[in-house]
């Protein structure tokens, strides 16, 4: 048994030593992949024979590790593949344990799934936070906000959200965050990057416009707290046809966007720029030249997956027939081999797949159309996969996320922002007045019909009831922070 493990290891290493010729593995699937020859030769192998050498399967001697060779064999990640020098825990990321480095940017998949929305799959989102301090989201899907709170986020907190196109899988959370962000103290306008359209009533501008209007009864409602500049979003709509027009270009931060192929004009990918670090997002969309163009040489590239491009398993799987699926895919989406293609050409340090409905059985033939071309660093998007990147190192891990208990506390979290930004803390946070009071939106009769308190609290908790909102209220911040509250 030793004898023997001592010769395949002697065997493995002469395998290193020997220099590498001929057609490469990346070369060599494709023309597989191609006429189907590497199906052929496998099925052609019977049973067994494929392991019974190391190294000598159906590719013989062109077999070669897709990350070069390391002495030690098996297969290796790029050596750059390790922790930055901020991550404290190189298994999981815990919201708020670690600080991000000044060089540094950290991307978190904050939902993953176009549709159908799962359990652990919430809608497409993904943070990028940079180490000035800058917080960036692309695309808001259905649900990911919960993944924003786990994140340790608060919604007040939340703005610079950058929707690709109007599909509803792309901004879904945005109008059930939006009066809740105001509520919870986020008296500042709420900024919304988004494409125009082909009319202004296909933009994202109007789009926000019937969003408010969708909302009319809540955001009343709500006008009976302090709300502030809440309410207000400022809607930066940029024309969608221009090809690396420059979105935003601020404290160091370059995003661009270009056209994207996605059957309606108004889809748009974006790259993000800062301190010599960049991050594609290409959304939905048909592989194209421009993502090409735009995603050459970036740090993470990202793109949607058409997981689904197996239409008859779809059919066996979801019950609808594989024409629909393969029309979708076909006007709309990126296919497995595409993404390696698109790999293949851009070449990041990481490429990576998002927007995709994750199942074990079809991951590993999206892996497979991948790699037929793509041999670099790869990696899924999931919820919810946590991506630290220095120019130095690439770190992948999933944040370790309260379940059912998932919270997050706004105004401690605020003074806690200010504190990592060096900036200076207040010491008392002045609440605006509510613009229109309860008794201005509901009948008094509906209140007349309220149970007097004194009915059900016990005597001794038995309070004054705060039916009015303090005029120009204020809270000692250092006392809310150390719990003393206010009675
Ligand atoms: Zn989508
Ligand atoms: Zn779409």
């Amino acid at each position: 048994m030793a004898n023997e493990d001592e010769r395949e290891g002697n065997e493995s290493r002469r395998d290193e030593e020997r220099p590498v010729s001929g057609t490469s593995r990346r070369e060599l699937l494709k023309g597989a992949v191609a006429t189907g020859v590497m199906a052929a030769g496998a099925a052609a192998l019977p049973a067994g024979q494929a392991s019974a050498h190391r190294g000598e399967g159906p590719l013989g001697d062109s077999l070669t590790n897709p990350y070069g060779g390391i002495p030690g064999g098996g297969i290796s990640l790029p050596s750059y593949y390790r922790p930055t020098p901020s991550v404290v825990s190189a298994a999981n990321y815990f919201p708020r344990v670690e600080t991000l480095g000044a060089d540094e940017m950290r991307i978190s998949f904050l939902g993953s799934t176009p549709y159908p929305p799962r359990e652990d799959q919430a809608g497409t989102c993904i943070m990028v936070e940079l180490g000035n301090g800058k917080r960036f989201f692309f695309d808001f899907g259905s649900g990911c906000v919960r993944n924003v709170i786990g994140m340790q986020v608060p919604a007040q907190m939340i703005s610079d959200i950058f929707i690709s196109h109007l599909h509803v899988d792309h901004y879904a959370d945005i109008p059930y965050v939006y009066p809740f962000r105001a509520w919870s103290g986020g008296y500042t306008p709420l900024r919304i990057h988004g494409p125009s359209g082909r009319t202004p009533e296909l933009g994202t501008k109007a789009m926000v416009d019937g969003m408010k209007q969708m909302l009319r009864w809540h955001l009343e409602a709500f006008d009976c707290f302090p709300i502030g500049d809440g309410y207000e979003i400022e809607v930066n709509e940029f024309d969608y046809s221009k090809e690396g027009g420059v979105v935003l270009d601020e404290d160091g931060v370059v995003i661009r966007s270009w056209p994207r192929s996605h059957a309606k004009d108004g889809a748009v990918g974006y790259r993000l720029d800062w301190n010599d670090l960049s991050f594609v997002w290409t959304s939905d969309g048909r592989p194209d030249e421009l993502s090409l163009e735009y995603g050459k040489g970036v740090d993470v590239f990202v793109t949607e997956l058409a997981g689904q491009d197996v239409g008859q398993l779809m059919q066996y799987k979801y019950g609808i027939p594989p024409q629909l699926f393969n029309y979708t895919i076909d006007t709309h989406h990126t296919s497995h081999y595409a993404v390696g293609k698109i790999f293949a050409e851009t070449n990041p340090r990481l490429g990576m797949v998002t927007h995709y409905a994750a199942d074990s059985d079809i991951d590993a033939e999206m892996v497979a159309g991948i790699r037929a071309y793509w041999q670099g660093l790869f990696q899924f998007g999931v919820d919810v996969t946590v991506i630290n990147v220095t120019k130095d190192a690439i770190w992948s891990r999933e944040a370790a996320l309260p379940g059912k208990s998932g919270n997050v506390q706004p105004f401690p979290e605020m003074v806690a922002a200010a504190e990592r930004a060096g900036e200076p803390v207040p010491k008392t946070f002045d609440f605006p007045n509510p613009r229109v009071p309860r008794e201005k939106q509901q009948d008094k009769k509906y209140r007349d019909m309220e149970i007097d308190p004194a009915a059900y609290y016990p005597k001794q908790v038995l309070r004054d009831p705060l039916v009015e909102w303090p005029r120009d209220f204020s809270i000692d911040l250092s006392a809310l922070l150390g719990g003393e509250g206010d009675d």
